[in-house]
């Protein structure tokens, strides 16, 4: 019986395509700067981002720490959502490599108005810890795979800069929010200073992420990229699958977003509470039948199917590539008998 793995759209395996890439790649030493692979995934990044550069990172966390380190002095000040993945989940890299503080505020599915923002940023005064940087995270992993519209972006992008801070966006999964609004990437990212893209989730390459913005940016990156033991030889090799992830794997993120979509309606009739789904994230409320997360993932664990807890009585199934309608199908029938 197949293992339905909806744990994370990491799960996702490269395809054939990307492996044979990967064997084929031409390469040179990335330190160097002259991996003919890793220069055409960085030149396709930045025009299909419509940014001036791009940088090929090794993970998302490293994408978003080398943004913050570019960015900031140590003792500065990053504003940062209260459950984003910067803040929950990257070690504490910001204050343990960057000595920067974190603030966090608290949003509307990711969301958060101009007066809100303002009365976060901190005056010009010498008491302060100076407020240097504000993220936005899209699509927003903890609030249930949430998208902000690029009109959101901007107003809270815009009203950052009211106060000269720079705009970071983690935007792990910026084409699910892409394909769920039908919106080209450029009217995101035209919006911020810099931006961390993963190629490792829904699109399904092995291995890496991107930074993109402009030269200036990208020049301290790349520096920061080398400190932090990221300056990485015959890149190539990893570079290629993440070309054909950027080029290819765009167009079918939609057959996620519908799998979760039918997932949420089969949830719901069993009496289930479910963050509104809007792209290929679903979490849930399995309080109803279980006294916590832990339970619910175990008593799937049973039937073959994967999924992570994701608070008290929260857990969270994610589709991607692998997952197919009729997964989803035995998915329902297998709560629909078992949680009782
Ligand atoms: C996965 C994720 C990251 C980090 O990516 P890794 O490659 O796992 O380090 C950053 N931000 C968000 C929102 C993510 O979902």
């Amino acid at each position: 019986m197949k293992i339905i793995d909806m744990r994370s759209d990491t799960v996702t395996k490269p395809t054939d395509e990307m492996r044979k890439a990967a064997a084929e790649a031409i390469v040179g030493d990335d330190v160097f700067g002259d991996d003919p692979t890793v220069i055409e995934l960085e030149e396709y990044a930045a025009d299909l981002l419509g940014m001036e550069k791009a940088l090929y990172v090794s993970s998302g966390t490293q994408g978003n720490l080398i943004s913050i380190l570019a960015q900031t002095n140590t003792g500065d000040e990053v504003l940062l959502e209260e459950q984003s993945h910067i803040y929950l989940y990257e070690a504490g890299g910001m204050s343990a490599l960057g000595g920067t503080i974190p603030k966090t505020y608290k949003s509307d599915r990711g969301y958060i108005s101009p007066e809100n923002i303002r009365s976060l940023i901190r005056e010009d005064n010498v008491h302060f810890a100076k407020s240097s940087l504000f993220c936005i995270e899209n699509t927003h992993n903890k609030h249930g795979g949430a998208v902000l519209s690029p009109d959101q972006i901007k107003e809270m992008a815009s009203t950052a800069r009211e106060f000269d801070l720079k705009v970071h966006l983690d935007g792990a999964r910026i084409f699910n929010a892409c394909t769920a609004l039908n919106v080209d990437i450029k009217e995101y990212t035209q919006h911020v200073d810099s931006i961390q893209l993963c190629l490792s989730k829904g699109l399904s390459a092995p291995i890496g992420s991107l930074v993109a913005g402009s030269k200036e940016f990208i020049y301290i990156a790349r520096r920061k990229r080398k400190m932090l033991g990221g300056g990485m030889r015959q890149v190539g090799i990893i570079a290629a699958p993440g070309l054909i992830a950027l080029r290819h794997m765009r167009d079918r993120l939609k057959f996620d977003h519908e799998n979760a979509k039918y997932l949420e309606q089969g949830l719901i009739q069993h009496g289930l509470e479910v963050f509104p789904v809007e792209t290929n994230i679903l979490v849930c409320n399995v309080s109803r039948y279980f006294e916590n997360a832990t339970q619910a993932v175990s008593s799937l664990k049973e039937h073959g199917i994967l999924i992570s807890p994701f608070g008290n009585t929260l857990v969270r199934f994610t589709t991607h590539r692998e997952i197919e309608r009729e997964d989803i199908e035995r998915t329902i029938s297998v709560i629909q008998e078992n949680w009782k």
